[in-house]
């Protein structure tokens, strides 16, 4: 899955949101997730984030933000 980072907040282009072809994106006050459960790892959004906020659960260290995607994406609104 991918996983949203903190150089989202605050940023919220929504280039993303507009290119995932399964509506996983979530929204916050300052930032977006993605939903771990609903994600296809597609990877299509990555390249389209300006803040280079998107990174693969593959990379090494994300483990904070895996769950902060996990748990928000329960309760903010689906964009
Ligand atoms: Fe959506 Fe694909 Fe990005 Fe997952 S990797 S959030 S499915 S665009």
């Amino acid at each position: 899955t991918y996983v949203v980072t903190d150089a989202c907040i605050r940023c919220k282009y929504m280039d993303c949101v507009e290119v995932c072809p399964v509506d996983c994106f979530y929204e916050g006050e300052n930032m977006l997730v993605i939903n771990p459960n609903e994600c296809i790892d597609c990877g299509v959004c990555e390249p389209e984030c300006p803040a280079e906020a998107i990174l693969p659960d593959t990379e090494g260290g994300l483990e904070q933000w895996m769950e902060l995607n996990a748990t928000y994406s329960a309760s903010w609104p689906n964009i």
